[in-house]
């Protein structure tokens, strides 16, 4: 099964018809039918790692100021307490509990929306340990990698460039293309390192310069992206879609690894 990182933005693109709703949609017709979806959303966050373990996840509206139609989308996919054993079992380098109170996130649900409408692939969301480094995470991805081989689909939905401080909207259109300079410098540099395999760089992101620093202000949208590079097998190719920038300070660059 590939894997896959999505640039997620604004949660209406759950809802609004774009190009980035559409190549979403796309995504999930043209990639393998998974037998389960695991994601890893920036916008679960806990102190240890969590894996939701529940028959009928809830959809959670994690958000404020959308128009009242966001508010009312549910995702009823169903949660798959297999998948949440094995990943249990297959994390050695963390404790990982059962939850049964988080759902399905709008990191989670407003690109599976698009992918799956139907709702008809069981998910499953590990959480973000906020103690872990970053070098930790990605030791964690690579234990997920035999999901692959089980026909797991695993998703990790964030932003590369993420800085909600320093966003520049121009009119009501949050998903006009338009970035920054160190936005685009930070997303080509990332892009760059990708191409070259050099993990270790990305993984010591604070190292990278002043436009990484303003571009990953805060990790958790950073990291679901350094879980799917971890699972890159030698040979596999990265490819790329929705690679703009929006609202100056975002890019919802993408990318398939096969
Ligand atoms: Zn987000």
């Amino acid at each position: 099964m590939p894997v896959l990182f999505v640039g997620h933005g604004t949660p209406m693109n759950a809802i609004e018809d774009n190009e980035f709703s559409g190549h979403w949609r796309e995504l999930g017709k043209s990639l393998p039918w998974p037998d389960a979806i695991l994601c890893i959303s920036a916008h679960w966050e806990t102190s240890g790692t969590l894996v939701s373990a529940m028959e009928k996840p809830r959809t959670i509206h994690d958000f404020s100021g959308f128009p009242q139609e966001l508010f009312g989308v549910q995702y009823p996919a169903s949660g798959s307490l297999w998948l949440a054993s094995v990943i249990q079992e297959i994390i050695k380098s963390a404790r990982v509990d059962f939850d049964q109170e988080w759902g399905l996130d709008h990191g989670c649900w407003s690109v599976l929306k698009r992918m799956y409408p139907q709702a008809d692939v069981p998910v499953v969301q590990l959480s973000l340990d906020y103690n872990m480094q970053a070098g930790g995470h990605y030791l964690l991805a690579r234990e997920l990698s035999s999901l692959r081989q089980q026909n797991v689909l695993i998703i990790g939905s964030g932003n590369m460039v993420h800085n909600l401080q320093r966003m520049v909207l121009k009119g009501s259109d949050f998903n006009r293309p338009f970035g920054l300079d160190w936005a685009i410098e930070a997303n080509e540099l990332f892009k760059r390192l990708i191409h070259e395999g050099r993990h270790k760089e990305l993984i010591n992101y604070q190292t990278l310069g002043k436009s990484v620093q303003l571009a990953v202000p805060t990790v958790e949208h950073y990291l679901p992206m350094l879980y799917i590079l971890a699972l890159k097998e030698a040979g596999e190719t990265v490819t790329y879609f929705n690679d703009k920038p929006v609202a100056g300070s975002l890019t919802m660059t993408s990318f398939v690894i096969q």
